[in-house]
């Protein structure tokens, strides 16, 4: 998913590498692509930030592990929490345009301090999902819409690189310093530059396609892989596909918060699906086969004769996948025995029979709902 590199390859070691392997391969390329070593090479920079992340997963045991499992969507259990800045609301909760408080809205007006990179804001997405597809996992394409990083100027906002100009008003340095003198003696006070906005340049022409902001607003569909056993309230990562950072720093992370749309028959409780199916007192009391719903289509169910009404029976590994893990938990189907509202005449005579049959007392007054009233007030 996503069209990055598979870690593995990035490093260019086995999927069975040892930690030891895995740290050896990325001090190589460490070395190689280092920003010192290759100043202003802009592959060797992203070949650099590539083999770091990489790294930062494959030499994790944990995050490995989750990779393995689930690729650059890796599965982070649990709502809320780490990461989730700003975050709120439905759908783009919480969207932050960073360059609308940065620009102050009009160019020239920036207020922002000196800064060096900052990464980009996560993201927030609501999904729904259905119990099947929380049971055993769905590809999804989502559509969003962010910030994304302008090709054309590659993210600096200039129409070409000498159009960065350094800035007269600062020299450069991003700050404007003014001295008081007041009677408590002098004060140097420093602000950012009211030119540049703190940013020590000037763009004398902005690049065209993105108004010189370095990215503009993009829709963009992204694939998500649910993985099987996810849960009302999971929360997925994908890495990565948050808004851009500033400067050269890392884009955020887009986080896809699932909703598990309720199912007419089935309930859950952790990894065991619940369900009930009725059968009639004939039924319970001479046992019966019946067909039961399974998230795996019709199944069978043998009842035994004798079966009291509300008795569980288990369905093995007919249950929810284990997110972590394999195997499926166990499907519980609680069996309630239903006694008729109404019985036909034919009925009544032949129960009238077993009861006298099992010398069972039976109200043989029962005549109905109005003569039972008549009979209270005699
Ligand atoms: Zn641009
Ligand atoms: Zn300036």
């Amino acid at each position: 998913m996503l069209n990055k590199r598979d870690y593995y390859e990035v490093l260019g070691v086995d999927k069975n590498a040892s930690e030891q392997e895995v740290k050896k391969a990325y001090r190589k390329l460490a070395r190689k692509y280092h920003p010192d070593v290759n100043p202003g090479n802009k592959e060797a920079e992203t070949k650099f930030k590539e083999a770091k992340e990489a790294y930062e997963v494959l030499s994790n045991p944990q995050k490995r592990q989750q990779y393995d499992q689930f690729g650059h969507a890796d599965f982070d259990g649990g709502f809320g929490g780490a990461g989730g800045q700003g975050f709120g609301g439905q759908g783009f909760g919480g969207f932050e345009d960073i360059f609308d408080s940065f620009f102050g809205g009009g160019f020239g007006g920036r207020t922002a301090r000196r800064t060096g990179p900052t990464r980009g804001n996560d993201l927030r997405y609501d999904m729904n999902i259905t119990f099947e597809e929380a049971a055993f996992g769905v590809e999804k394409n989502i559509e969003v819409e962010k910030m994304e990083r302008c090709d054309k100027c590659r993210g600096t906002g200039a129409k070409s690189e000498d159009s960065i100009k350094h800035c007269s008003t600062c020299n450069g340095s991003g700050e404007v310093r003014r001295t008081q003198n007041t009677p408590l003696g002098q004060f140097v006070s420093s602000s950012p530059c009211p030119t540049c906005g703190g940013e020590g340049t000037q763009i004398k022409d902005p690049c065209t396609e993105c108004n010189g902001q370095g990215k503009y607003r993009k829709r963009k569909t992204i694939n998500v892989n649910i993985p099987a056993g996810v849960d009302h309230g999971s929360r997925l990562r994908v890495s990565g596909e948050g808004e851009p950072g500033n400067k050269g720093g890392p884009s955020g992370d887009l986080y896809v918060y699932l909703g598990v749309k309720p199912h007419p028959k089935f309930k859950r409780r952790d990894n065991q699906v619940l369900s009930e199916e009725t059968i009639s007192y004939v039924q319970g009391a001479l046992g019966v086969e019946i067909e039961v719903d399974t998230l795996d289509g019709k199944g069978k169910l043998k009842v035994p004769a004798g079966t009291q009404s509300g008795t569980v029976f288990k369905l093995k590994n007919k249950g929810i996948p284990y997110l972590r893990g394999s195997g499926r938990g166990d499907h519980h189907v609680k069996v309630k025995v239903t006694i008729p509202k109404k019985v036909s005449k034919e009925e009544r005579d032949l129960l009238q029979q077993l009861a006298e049959l099992r010398g069972e007392k039976i109200d043989e007054t029962d005549k109905g709902f109005i003569s039972r009233v008549k009979d209270a007030f005699k």
